[in-house]
């Protein structure tokens, strides 16, 4: 047997400290977990089920602060990029129904991405109805940093989390501010999906999230891990 065309490559993201990387099978992200972002959305923050949507593993940008950053050219077909700076989990292994006792039993490590959005197709799809991808799942709409081991750094569950625009605060909080927390999100998200090592989870943003323009340089960070870096190009 041959593939008829030449296989995809891996995407990968890079570990802090080593030249090894982390291969990527699924990328999920969930929407509105940070009660002051779902308030400047326009929602009710009250705690109603998590819910996701998923970005392409070639969405992917390597963009670790550590490595001088990555490109992220303004993208075709919109008018309002926003950034939304958050806590990225790599998972080791996977499972259906994994109860959230044992939920960071499957967690490698932990990075930090940008979920960058088309607001403006976004929305619209939200009116229409119709599904998230165009405003979530474009070229270049996942700017990750490299990925610490949880061997190394444990599970976070508070610190802070924030994002500068050429050095202008624009997003912050704090991981204990997370409506549904990690194990609840894996348990939750593992009743949808059967998870698989090589899944990453974005986690979710706090409130500030704004556009962006060509020329910007973000810097995104959660306390204790290496940043990201995104020049808008
Ligand atoms: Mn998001």
């Amino acid at each position: 047997m041959a593939y008829v065309i030449a296989p995809p490559p891996v995407a990968a993201v890079a570990i802090a400290g080593s030249d090894d990387e982390f291969p990527v099978n699924r990328v999920y992200c969930v929407g509105r977990n940070y009660a002051d972002h779902a308030r400047e959305m326009g929602h009710d923050p009250d705690r109603e089920p998590p819910f996701f949507f998923a970005k392409a593993p070639e969405n992917l940008v390597a963009a670790s602060e550590l490595d001088g950053g990555g490109d992220f050219p303004y993208p075709s077909q919109t008018q309002d990029v926003h950034h939304e700076i958050e806590l990225v989990v790599a998972l080791k292994s996977g499972g259906a129904d994994i109860p959230e006792t044992q939920a960071l039993d499957h967690v490698w490590g932990y990075g930090v991405g940008v979920d960058m959005t088309r607001r403006d197709l976004q929305g619209e799809a939200k009116k229409m109805g119709r599904p998230w991808d165009v405003g979530k799942a474009f070229d270049h709409a996942a700017p990750i940093g490299r990925l610490h081991a949880a061997s190394d750094i444990g599970h976070p569950s508070q610190g802070r989390v924030w994002l500068e625009i050429n050095g202008e605060l624009r997003q912050e909080g704090d991981l204990n501010q997370l409506i549904w927390n990690i194990p609840e999100t894996i348990a939750y998200l593992s009743g949808l999906f059967t998870l698989r090592a090589g899944d990453l989870i974005y986690s979710g943003t706090p409130a500030g999230v704004g556009p962006v323009t060509k020329g910007d340089v973000l810097t995104g960070r959660v306390e204790g891990l290496s940043g990201v870096k995104v020049t808008v190009t």
